[in-house]
This record gives structure tokens, C-alpha cells and sequence, in this order.
């Protein structure tokens, strides 16, 4: 089966406990102010060109009229991209890249089972991530059956943004969900991610209520949610399942990403600060629920 992916992290140390390899889904059903992989936001393939790798060697232009090099500079034209990749392959300093390669399942597991001596020394497994990966959940089915039978441990990396029958596909086939929760304020949620949390905490409570391990990840982005932590951390505290509490503290690392694919940066401007961080840790603990990590 294919599946259309942005990439495959191995050693990865922030996507679930241990050692993990990470396998990214391209699309995704929200658009974070904040988002740091805007490459995995559009279902569609794109192209990134990263300015500072280009030596204006001029490959790309040699076999695509969409490229041009004049008076020192490259200019990509993208209206008339196809995105048929052949530019990447020409580009030898990887000024190109490919975002959203159909990849087979089957060896997106083979590349998953590599690694397996490692996730058991370190307590690690596979996630699946994206973008929103259970928007293509037959693929994270198969690819999580294989896993789980495998004796290998499974985490779906989510934003909850889908339909309760997308993750009925993977549930029993899942160890943890990583589960973000940005707002609970709708407007709040709203303006942050261009979409209702509504269906986002229905199947919060569903998934906790069919028993999951659940570990819930919090973008903390000053000026845009710095104020619902309190919010966040009372609608935590009726929940059963709850394993861990991530505090991601945003940073804004990802402008090179935004130009890269010629899309409107919306990266927030200000860093949260070590105390906003520690008060936010302490709102957790006031309200009875496990202290948070960052
Ligand atoms: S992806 Fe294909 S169509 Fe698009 S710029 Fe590159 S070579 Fe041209
Ligand atoms: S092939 Fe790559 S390095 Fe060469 S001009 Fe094109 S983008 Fe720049």
C-alpha cells in the first residue's frame, strides 16, 4: 500500500519513550500559527529550495524551464511544477528537497524493523507522526499490525483533528497515543489553528475512556495559549489514562522552512521564558496531575 510521507527519523528521542524511529505522513487537517513542519501541512507533494545549499550550478535549469538562473540568482518559477522530482535528483548540494514521497508500506516496515535491537535496549519503539498521520489510516493500520506483532512498541502521534472511525483502525494496534491538546477555549483553538477543538477533546475522552495509554503533548506559545494551561490542566484531570504530560515550549527554528516551500510564515514571535515555563509546570501540579516534562 502507499502512503505519502515527508520522511523516516531514526534515533529519535522526542517522539515517545526510548529510542524510536519516526515515520512522517504528509497533510495534515490542522494549520499551526507555530508549526515547525510546514512541509507536512498540504496532502499534496511540494518542492523545497533552500537558498543558502544552492551554488547556482544551474542542473536544475538544464532540465526544467521552471528553474532559471539570471544575473547570479535562481528563480523558481512553481506555477507550472508538476512536482515530477527530477530537479531534486539533478541538485547535488540538496538545495532541492522532495516533500511527499508515496512510499510502500511494506518498506516503510522493513526500514522500521532495522532498528529493533535498539528499541529494546532502550525501552523505545516506532511513531507514527506527521502531519496528521490517521488521515491515511489503512496505511498506519498495516504498518502498526506489523509492528505490534512484531513484539515492537507502537506510538501514533496525533492532533486529534479526525474522524473517531480513523482511529478506530489503529487503537488496538497502538501502545500510546502522543495526543495534543493546544486550547480549550474554541476561539482560542480557533485562532491558533484555523479549526473547532470540538471534535479534538470528543475523541480525547474516547480514547481515554476505551482504556489507551494516552501521553498529552502541549504547544506552549506565548501570547496564543500561555493562557489556557490552566484550562488544559483541569480538563487533564478528569481523564484515567494519562501517562505523561509533554510541555513543548516553541521555538521558532522553522522560518527556513516556510520560504523554502513559499509559504506565508505565521511563526510566532516571542520564546516562552524559563519562569512562564516553571508557573505552567506548577498550574499541572495544583491541579493534581502528573508533574509535566519538557
Ligand atoms: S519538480 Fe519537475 S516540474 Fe517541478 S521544477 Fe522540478 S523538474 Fe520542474
Ligand atoms: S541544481 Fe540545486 S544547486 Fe544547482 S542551481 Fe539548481 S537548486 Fe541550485
Amino acid at each position: 500500500m502507499l502512503v505519502s510521507i515527508t520522511g523516516i527519523k531514526k534515533f529519535a528521542v522526542h517522539d515517545g519513550d526510548g529510542i524510536r524511529t519516526t515515520v512522517f505522513f504528509k497533510g495534515c487537517t490542522l494549520k499551526c500559527k507555530w508549526c515547525h513542519n510546514p512541509e507536512t501541512i498540504s496532502f499534496l507533494p511540494q518542492i523545497g529550495y533552500y537558498s543558502h545549499k544552492c551554488i547556482l550550478c544551474g542542473a536544475c535549469a538544464d532540465i526544467c524551464e521552471n528553474h532559471k538562473i539570471i544575473d547570479g540568482k535562481h528563480i523558481f518559477d512553481r506555477k507550472n511544477c508538476t512536482a515530477c522530482k527530477k530537479c531534486v535528483k539533478v541538485c547535488l548540494p540538496h538545495a532541492l528537497e522532495f516533500y511527499g514521497e508515496n512510499a510502500d508500506t511494506d518498506e516503510i516496515i522493513k526500514i522500521l524493523f532495522e532498528d529493533k535491537e535498539f528499541y529494546e535496549a532502550s525501552g523505545g519503539g516506532i511513531t507514527i507522526s506527521g502531519g496528521e498521520c490517521l488521515m491515511q489510516p489503512e496505511a498506519c493500520s498495516v504498518i502498526l499490525k506489523r509492528m505490534k506483532n512484531g513484539g515492537i512498541n507502537t506510538a501514533v502521534d496525533t492532533c486529534g483533528m479526525v474522524p473517531f472511525e480513523n482511529i478506530e483502525k489503529v487503537i488496538d494496534y497502538t501502545d500510546v497515543f502522543l495526543y495534543d491538546i493546544k486550547a480549550i477555549d474554541d476561539s482560542v483553538h480557533k485562532k491558533c489553528t484555523g479549526s473547532s477543538n470540538k471534535i479534538i477533546l470528543q475523541n480525547l475522552k474516547k480514547i481515554d475512556e476505551y482504556g489507551k495509554s494516552i501521553e498529552i503533548r502541549i504547544p506552549f506559545v506565548p501570547d496564543y495559549n500561555d493562557q489556557e494551561i490552566e484550562k488544559i490542566a483541569y480538563f487533564i484531570s478528569n481523564l484515567k489514562n494519562i501517562v505523561k504530560i509533554r510541555i513543548l515550549p516553541y521555538h521558532d527554528y522553522a522560518h527556513s522552512k516556510y520560504s523554502a516551500i513559499d509559504m506565508q510564515d505565521t511563526l510566532p514571535c516571542k520564546i516562552p521564558d524559563f519562569e512562564s515555563i516553571e508557573n505552567a509546570k506548577k498550574t499541572f501540579l495544583k491541579y493534581g496531575v502528573l508533574c509535566p516534562i519538557l
